[in-house]
């Protein structure tokens, strides 16, 4: 039985004062709520040492936006995944789109870091998706293959997430249906059959791309979708909340 995982990505944004007002919120609106999916917050690295100390008995998990593909020298600007685990941070989110389109992240970077980051014992919530032009000229498929195959080889497969996220529906407003996201969210299953067994059955697939409170109740309705990766509706604490507590 898989718990859904609900990961509100906070991007760039959210500064030091406004964190602690949003988590302190989060905590007291969740504590009247029976919830049925775990929670996580990936903010930017600075805050994790402070929110990690603070919220440190609380049942939120505290997450990185990347880390680095070598785990120390000359690479100015970067995380470590050693430095992540030596502040306990819970995940860290890998390959996401913008990283791939802003900063060259390529399957095979994504693959080192997710083997890097579960050494390290931190679990990867690694991101694949198609642009808008794969998907229009039906290419979905054979992007979504190659990424599982690259991103995912050879890791402790039960200790990732893997987030679908549809780059065209990414920050759009436009969510892929409900049918797009579970045949890609069944397609990755499949392949991770193919490649691990039964273990595919255990592992957390995350549907992300204007993830909303008001289609939230329906994606997660899908057989293979376990929680979601939500981007700007996560900056909204009454649409987050509304979101985790979608039933
Ligand atoms: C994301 O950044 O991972 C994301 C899904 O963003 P949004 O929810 O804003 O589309």
């Amino acid at each position: 039985m898989r718990k859904p995982f609900i990961i509100g990505n906070w991007k760039m944004n959210m500064g030091f004062d406004e964190a602690y007002e949003f988590i302190d919120g989060l905590i007291e609106r969740l504590s009247t709520q029976q919830l049925d999916v775990f929670v996580g917050i990936a903010c930017q690295s600075p805050l994790l040492v402070p929110m990690i100390a603070e919220f440190y008995h609380e049942e939120i998990f505290l997450g990185a936006q990347n880390c680095n593909d070598h785990l120390s020298g000359a690479y100015t600007g970067e995380v470590s995944a050693t430095i992540l685990n030596e502040i306990e941070t819970d995940f860290c989110i890998i390959g996401h789109s913008e990283r791939r389109q802003y900063y060259n992240e390529t399957n095979e970077s994504v693959n080192k870091k997710a083997k890097l980051l579960l050494d390290y014992d931190i679990k990867p919530i690694i991101c694949v998706g198609e642009t808008l032009e794969q998907f229009e000229n039906n290419h979905t498929k054979e992007v979504i293959e190659k990424q599982v195959k690259d991103c995912l080889k050879d890791l402790d497969i039960k200790k990732c997430v893997i987030a679908y996220e549809p780059i065209w529906a990414i920050g759009t407003g436009k969510t892929a249906t409900t049918a797009i996201a579970q045949d890609i969210c069944s397609l990755i299953r499949e392949n991770l059959r193919a490649m691990y067994g039964d273990k595919a059955d255990e592992v957390t697939i995350q549907y992300g791309g204007s993830v909303k409170a008001n289609n939230i109740k329906e994606l997660m309705a899908c057989p293979d979708i376990d929680g979601a990766l939500v981007g700007g509706a996560s900056l909204n604490l009454d649409e987050f909340v509304a979101i985790l507590t979608y039933e």
